[in-house]
């Protein structure tokens, strides 16, 4: 260690010129990631939250025929009034699934239940109440409709050859109902990378062991997994390895050869006991190792042997600060997902917030609507990058970009609303 006593940056405050900024590092983890080249076919059910592999094309119109919007009378249009009331002779009824298979005349109408086909000869849906039913059977309709009212026409949903479903979308709930509807039951979606996680720390222990002295338990495998889970990856958790770089060597090693994208928590600054960065140096190949992020500041990229490598901070919310901006991407980049960034909100501080310009902040804040449905945000207590509660109290970051210089009360910030609230 270089023992001459200097002013450089320490790790807790000044801009440290070595890191790269956060558009930096987004841009290196885009450009360092291919995805994967592998898909499965998976029934439709299956393909829930898994990612796209090619676009899909309606075969059909949805709907497939026009139908009835109401329960109703179906008549020809020609046939309504233009002044006081005409009278209709009722020659039948079409459900929804069993149609009326006649023709249907002038000053003539078919009862028509919602979903079921407008019979030929008619275009216009009368809805039920308003019409008059007379005790012989005729059915009594005055002025003020419009030809073709309450139908639903061929193709309004979905027509044929429409693009209903882009490559690199994530699937969810309406994809499977609208891909049902066109009678798609399997679909090819990307393999799902797998990622491998470790803890590293001498002062770690895993739940279900006591704590001696200065240990402490692994919460990041926890938050890590948590996070893991919410996304379309098979998760492999390596458990704790040892400040050591031997061990950390072969757990980065065994790793890569499972998993495409291996993570481990710790060990990344420059203390006495942190040997992620040389062990990748000398196994594999460096990206970044700095962003000026707070928290979050050292975090080491790069690959091993064709599988990615992030080394996050050992600090808990740096961890999930850090999974959340530069995991999150890479992830979906390589799952084949379209990118996208997070969504921001524009909320009003009601704390000062102290902030250096120069560097990428994010804080964790509780969010609510103020009287005027105006989003607000307060910050969710203490802000050390150790301090997970205030993570467990807060539903969502405040973001503070690079040039901002501190906050006011009553100043506007970005928010973004955690994914799992
Ligand atoms: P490091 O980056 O290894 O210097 O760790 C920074 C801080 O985070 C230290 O106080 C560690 O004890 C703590 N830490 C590291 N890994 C974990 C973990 N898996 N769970 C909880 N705290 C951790
Ligand atoms: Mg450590």
């Amino acid at each position: 260690m270089n023992s001459t006593v200097t002013s450089s940056p320490s790790c807790a405050d000044a801009i440290d010129p070595e890191s790269i900024s956060v558009a930096q590092a987004l841009d290196r983890i885009e450009a360092t990631i291919t995805a994967l080249d592998e898909y499965e076919e998976l029934s439709l059910k299956e393909c829930l939250g898994r990612i796209s592999s090619k676009p899909v094309l309606s075969p059909m119109d949805v709907p497939g025929h026009t139908n009835s919007a109401m329960d109703g009378f179906a008549v020809p249009g020609a046939s309504l009034p233009t002044q006081g009331i005409n009278e209709f002779e009722e020659i039948g009824v079409a459900y929804a699934g069993l149609p009326f298979d006649r023709v249907c005349g002038a000053n003539q109408c078919v009862r028509i239940m919602t979903g079921a086909l407008i019979p030929e000869g008619t275009d216009t849906v009368i809805m039920q109440e308003q019409a008059e039913q007379l005790e012989n059977g005729r059915i009594r309709i005055a002025t003020g409709h419009r030809a073709g009212e309450n139908t639903r026409s061929a193709g309004e949903d979905i027509e044929q050859g429409a693009l209903v479903l882009q490559q690199g979308s994530r699937i969810n709930p309406a994809h499977l109902g609208v891909l049902a509807s066109l009678g798609i039951g399997s679909l090819k979606v990307w393999r799902k990378p797998i990622v491998a996680f470790f803890s590293t720390g001498d002062e770690l222990v895993s739940i279900g062991k006591p704590l001696e002295k200065g240990q402490i338990y692994d919460s990041n495998r926890y938050t890590l997994y948590g996070m893991l889970a919410q996304l379309p990856v098979e998760i492999l958790d390596l458990g704790v390895i040892e400040d050591q770089p031997d061990k950390i060597r072969q757990a980065l090693v065994d790793a890569a050869a499972v998993a495409d994208l291996v993570i481990s928590t710790g060990g990344v600054s420059v203390g006495e006991a942190d040997y992620i960065k040389s062990v990748l140096e000398d196994i594999g190949q460096i990206e970044f190792w700095k962003i000026a992020i707070k928290p979050g500041r050292p975090l080491t990229f790069g690959t091993i042997d064709g599988s990615l490598f992030m080394g996050l901070p050992g600090n808990p919310v740096a961890v999930m600060v850090t999974f959340d901006r530069f995991v999150v991407p890479a992830i979906a980049k390589l799952s084949g997902a379209t990118a996208s960034s997070p969504t921001l909100l524009k909320a009003v501080s009601q704390n000062k917030l102290r902030k250096k310009p120069g560097r990428f902040e994010v804080q964790r804040g509780i969010a609510s609507r103020d009287a005027n449905s105006n989003w607000q945000v307060s910050r969710a207590g203490q802000q050390g990058s150790g301090i997970l509660t205030s993570m467990s109290r807060a539903n969502c970051f405040i973001v503070l970009s690079e040039d901002i210089d501190g906050v006011a009360v009553g100043d506007l910030v970005d928010i973004q609303l955690f994914d799992w609230n």
